[in-house]
This record gives C-alpha cells, sequence and structure tokens, in this order.
C-alpha cells in the first residue's frame, strides 16, 4: 500500500517540469519588464500605464479582487500580441500576461499582476473580423467580438450560431476559455463543441491555425483551457439557418423531484426543444431581480402564496424556434408538451417572441440594473457542475438546507440538466463522469460591505458537496491552492500540465486563473 507521505503522480509531474523548466537554457537578450518595454517602439501609442487603463483593467464583473497590470497593451493586429508574449518568453524574467475580452469574471481570471493586461476589445474593428461562408455554414470570428456582435452580423446574412451564453455581452474568446454554457446545451453541446477551427497564439508567442485535423491537441487544450495555453485571435464558429421566432413556456413545481424527472426526459428526447433550462424560487428576496419577464402581474399573489407553503419552488422554462414554415405545428407541439408534464396546473406563462430578443432576453434586466446603480456591484457566484445521482441530495442540502437557513441569497439560482454525450473529453474543462449532470448557478448580486457572507455561503455549499463526495466540479471555477486544481481537473490534471509545459512553459499566460504560480 502506497505511503501518504510519497508525493502522488501528480505532484511528480508538477516537481519534474518545475524542475526542467528551471534547467531550461534561456536564449535571451534583455530582461524587459513591462514598465521598462513602454518605450518600445513596437509598441508606440498602444501599451500604457496611465492609472485611468491600469485600474480599469484591475477590477472585473465579480468586483471581489483589485489586481493591478503594469501596463494595459491595447493591440491593434494579432502581430501585437505575438511582439508582445515573444519579448516576454526570449527574456530572461518573462513578465506575465492576460488576454482581457469584456472582463466579465468573478475573481481576477483576467488579471496580469505586475505584468500586461492585453485589451482584446481594442482589436474590434468593423471593417474585419467576422467573414460568414454561406456555404461551409460557418464564420470566422475575431475572439475580440462580443457574441451579440456576432449574432446581429449573421442575422444580417440569415444565419446564426446554435449555442449560447444566457447573456451575450461576453467576448467569443472569454466563453471559449471556459466552456459557454445555457439553454441549448442539452441540445447543441456548449460552445466549445460548436467551433471549428482556432487561432491561437502560444505562451512562446508562435501563432498556429488548429481544428479537430490540425494541431489538435492545441485546438482541444484551448477550448476550455482557461487562457493557459494561448491567447485565441481567431475562431471558426458553425452556423445554421436563424430561425425567426421562439416560444417560449414556463412551468412551476413544488416537488424536485417531478421536476428534474421532466428536465431530465425532455433533454433525452431527440430533436424536441431548443432550449431548456431550471430555476428556482425562494421564500426570500425578490424571485428573479434579472428576468422581468415573468408571468402576469394576475398571479403574482397566488405565486408567492404558493412559495410561502412550500418555501422552496421549482421553474422549467423551454422553448421552441419556428419560422414560418413550422409556425402551424409549433403551437400544437407546445400544448402535447405541456400536457406530457408534472407541473402545478393553473400558472401560464407562454410568450412568443422574435429569436433575437429570447436570445438577448438578459440585456433588459441588465440595462434596468444599470439605472439604479445595482450592475457595477459585487458579484460573489458559484456555478457548479453536479452529477445527476447527486442532485436530489443537493437539492435537499444546499437549496433547502443552507440556502434556506442562511435566508441571504437573492439573484437567479439556476439548475438545468446537460448531457456528457454533447461534450468532448479532449477539450480542458473539467465536467463529472455521470451522463447526465446539473448546471447549477447561484447569480448573486451583493453589496460592498456585505458580499463576504455570501462567499461564506459559497464555501458552506462546497464543504458540504465535498463531506458528501458528490463529485461536484466547479464551472468558471476558482481555486485558492494548486491542490484545489489537482482535485478539479481530477484525472485531468496531468494532461493539463503537461500541455502547459507545451505551449506555455514560462507559464506567461493568464496568471489570474491561479493555476501555475
Ligand atoms: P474575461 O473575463 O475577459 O476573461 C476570462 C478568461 O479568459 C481570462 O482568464 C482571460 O485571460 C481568458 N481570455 C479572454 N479572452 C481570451 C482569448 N481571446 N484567448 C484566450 N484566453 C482568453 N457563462 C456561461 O457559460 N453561460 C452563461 O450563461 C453566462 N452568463 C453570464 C452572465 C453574466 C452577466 C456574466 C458576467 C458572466 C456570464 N458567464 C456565463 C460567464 C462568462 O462566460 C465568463 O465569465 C467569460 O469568461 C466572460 O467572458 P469575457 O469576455 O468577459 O472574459
Amino acid at each position: 500500500m502506497a505511503s501518504n507521505n510519497f508525493p502522488s503522480q501528480s505532484h511528480l509531474l508538477v516537481i519534474i517540469i518545475f524542475i526542467t523548466t528551471l534547467l531550461t537554457p534561456i536564449t535571451t537578450n534583455t530582461s524587459p519588464q513591462p514598465w521598462n518595454i513602454l518605450s518600445n517602439d513596437n509598441f508606440a501609442g498602444k501599451l500604457t500605464s496611465a492609472s485611468s487603463s491600469v485600474e480599469a483593467a484591475s477590477i472585473d464583473f465579480g468586483h471581489v479582487t483589485k489586481i493591478l497590470p503594469s501596463a494595459v497593451l491595447n493591440p491593434s493586429s494579432v502581430q501585437d500580441i505575438i511582439d508582445l508574449i515573444k519579448l516576454s518568453f526570449d527574456s530572461q524574467s518573462s513578465f506575465p500576461i492576460a488576454a482581457r475580452g469584456h472582463g466579465h469574471s468573478f475573481r481576477g481570471q483576467a488579471a496580469a499582476k505586475d505584468g500586461v493586461v492585453v485589451n482584446m476589445r481594442s482589436m474590434v474593428n468593423e471593417d474585419r473580423g467576422i467573414k460568414v461562408s454561406r456555404t461551409g455554414l460557418y464564420a470566422d470570428v475575431d475572439t475580440a467580438w462580443l457574441w451579440i456582435e456576432v449574432l446581429n452580423k449573421t442575422l444580417e446574412l440569415g444565419l446564426t450560431p446554435v449555442s449560447w451564453t444566457d447573456y451575450l455581452y461576453l467576448t467569443v474568446g472569454g466563453t471559449l476559455s471556459n466552456g459557454g454554457i445555457s439553454g441549448q446545451t442539452s441540445r447543441y453541446g456548449p460552445q466549445i463543441s460548436n467551433v471549428l477551427e482556432l487561432d491561437i497564439i502560444t505562451g512562446k508567442g508562435e501563432i498556429a491555425t488548429c481544428s479537430n485535423d490540425m494541431n489538435s491537441d492545441l485546438f482541444y487544450a484551448a477550448l476550455g483551457g482557461l487562457g493557459q495555453f494561448g491567447i485565441i485571435t481567431r475562431a471558426r464558429i458553425k452556423l445554421e439557418l436563424a430561425p425567426k421566432r421562439a416560444k417560449w413556456l414556463r412551468f412551476l413545481y413544488t416537488d424536485f423531484s417531478e421536476f428534474t424527472r421532466d428536465q431530465e426526459r425532455l433533454i433525452s428526447e431527440a430533436g424536441g426543444l431548443h432550449f431548456l433550462e431550471g430555476s428556482v424560487m425562494l421564500d426570500h428576496g425578490p424571485p428573479d431581480n434579472w428576468r422581468s419577464t415573468y408571468y402576469p402581474p394576475s398571479d403574482h399573489l397566488r405565486i408567492v402564496s404558493m412559495i410561502k407553503r412550500h418555501r422552496v419552488i421549482y421553474c422549467l422554462e423551454v422553448v421552441k424556434y419556428y419560422d414560418e414554415f413550422s409556425q402551424h405545428s409549433v403551437n400544437e407541439e407546445m400544448e402535447e408538451l405541456s400536457e406530457s408534464l408534472n407541473f402545478v396546473r393553473g400558472f401560464v406563462y407562454e410568450k412568443d417572441v422574435t429569436y433575437i430578443d429570447f436570445l438577448n432576453r438578459v440585456r433588459t434586466g441588465e440595462l434596468n440594473l444599470k439605472s439604479k446603480g445595482q450592475w457595477d456591484v459585487p458579484h460573489p457566484w458559484l456555478n457548479l457542475f453536479v452529477p445527476k445521482s447527486q442532485i436530489s441530495r443537493f437539492d435537499y442540502g444546499v437549496f433547502k438546507g443552507i440556502i434556506l437557513r442562511n435566508n441571504i441569497t437573492t439573484g437567479p439560482l439556476l439548475v438545468y440538466p446537460m448531457k456528457r454525450i454533447m461534450w468532448n473529453d479532449q477539450m480542458s474543462t473539467a465536467i463529472p463522469e455521470e451522463d447526465v449532470f446539473y448546471a447549477v448557478g447561484f447569480l448573486r448580486s451583493a453589496e460592498f460591505d456585505n458580499w463576504e457572507a455570501y462567499d461564506k455561503e459559497n464555501m458552506e455549499v462546497l464543504m458540504f458537496c465535498e463531506d458528501a463526495k458528490m463529485d461536484v466540479i466547479q464551472y468558471l471555477p476558482y481555486h485558492a491552492s494548486q491542490e484545489g486544481w489537482v482535485r478539479h481537473f481530477g484525472p485531468r490534471w496531468n494532461t493539463f500540465v503537461e500541455r502547459k509545459y507545451k505551449y506555455d512553459p514560462k507559464m506567461i499566460l493568464s496568471p489570474g486563473q491561479n493555476i501555475f504560480q
């Protein structure tokens, strides 16, 4: 039996890699640091240490960290990014570099302490950046683009990407570095399953085009790779003909097992719905402060009293797209679907909206919160993947246990299933082993003086799952120590480390993820 005093295989690998890195001969010129490359002609007018730029790059949507870089690069070309990474890689003391998409991380993941933050959005240029192939049904997109911009461009040609996030003001590079999930994932897979090709600048400053057939290891490493293996500058995204409208229904449940049984059955049916999500409504706080488009006011009192009675209720949300060819059958299909479900009868939520209004539904809530000064506040979010076999225990111990007891959680609380088969094991994102697992999101808004209470609650949830050996994995992960990351990736950790050594041996990229110190 192996003694616990021996380092594990993965620890040994890290140690070997660390020693090899130290022994790697360094073929370098000088040792530029961010503050002394400011005068480098290559970056004239693009690299700045102005406090406004540096301050802006030090915070993110989470508003719970402040990590100052030394400088910010506003690249106007891919070559600018190559030059910057090469400069760091070739120097004796490399400096950290992080791509920053739209800065919608929660914990400084796009930060580069004392290094250079690359403001990817400065690459956006109306004249280039998205080329649509109608025949190939794909779009070549600069990854600095927001998904809403990609949608608007492709819709001009009657086409659309198929897999989305709930919120579209995120960059293509940012979501592909994580996964990109929402109610479409059960049918189409995450966004990273809908990419055909990437251009990536590795941590050595080398640019490569990669796909399933070309440099496939780098391709899969970068998908869900948390920015660790390279800066993705172009993505070829699958497209389909765009539907015109969306039929959008919600159903309320008081019984969690009925709710999950219906969800699981619906995602197992081929060709059915285009979108399926679920949420939890609690006996405290506003039911959902983002999605104002809820039930008609006449239902409110009855819903509130149902929540009071049961303390926790659940809401299933489904969508079917349609166009002029399917408009006659869609109502009938949705009626049949309603009849087959075991929800609480008597509450009607049915909307018929344009395709773009459905996809961009969170924007209204965002603008509403912004107008009230409630958008740029701390967001101690927690997102988890929970194996199907554990979801009832999770409901009992977390939603009906910790969350009700602490009585502080507000904001959307999502819970919906997805199928493992829609993910590719070679991609970097860590997911549970079971065929079906649930995405659970605690999307909280807090105040600057109370966010730590939510963070404590997050820890409580994580500890509960760990003690109960539920094999829960964080999505959009944050781990304070490398030990946490080793557990996070489990059997994929060795591959993750090998790829890091191969593509970013000097550990230059995305240090804010806190994986490799
Ligand atoms: P950033 O925060 O700027 O960067 C994130 C990470 O990616 C950093 O490590 C950064 O260095 C790296 N990175 C950025 N660009 C590149 C690139 N081009 N190449 C390589 N690495 C890069 N996620 C979902 O999956 N589904 C959702 O429905 C969803 N909804 C959200 C709603 C809101 C309001 C918010 C704030 C976030 C949501 N997210 C969702 C999470 C979001 O997908 C991630 O936080 C994503 O990283 C944000 O994209 P960004 O462009 O702001 O990335």
